[in-house]
């Protein structure tokens, strides 16, 4: 159900099935899926199931939730074999290059990425 901002939020679609898209791993707390236009052979978002703006809205209650993003990340790493590194991303707000305003984590592998980011 939606509730709010979550109403045309693109990633809430995502999560309930209205959007189609590639699953990578689900649980109770978060989604995983392939993004549209991947910036490296593996290129992997995952998301919350609830609704969260970005880490600007993250409080300490989050903390547990996030948590267990971070550790999908590695765990989708280790099953996609990127031993050779890989990169988890988290954009945030209009400087941070977020577009869709609900929380989520890059995971980018499979080839050398540069430093710094742009
Ligand atoms: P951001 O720029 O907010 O950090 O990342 C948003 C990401 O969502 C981008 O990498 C973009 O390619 C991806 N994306 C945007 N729309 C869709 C969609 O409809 N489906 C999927 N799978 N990814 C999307
Ligand atoms: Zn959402």
């Amino acid at each position: 159900m939606y509730t709010g901002l979550a109403m045309s939020c693109l990633f809430c679609k995502i999560v309930d099935g209205t959007i189609s898209s590639t699953a990578v791993y689900q649980d109770e707390l978060c989604y995983a899926f392939a993004d549209l236009h991947p910036q490296a052979p593996v290129h992997i978002l995952i998301v919350p199931r609830e609704h969260i703006d970005s880490m600007m809205e993250a409080d300490q209650s989050k903390g547990a939730l996030l948590g267990h993003l971070l550790w999908v990340a590695a765990e989708i790493a280790r099953a996609k074999q990127l031993g050779k590194g890989y990169r988890i991303v988290i954009n945030t707000g209009p400087d941070g290059g977020q577009t869709v305003d609900h929380l989520h984590l890059h995971l980018l592998g499979g080839r050398p990425l540069t430093w710094p980011p742009g």
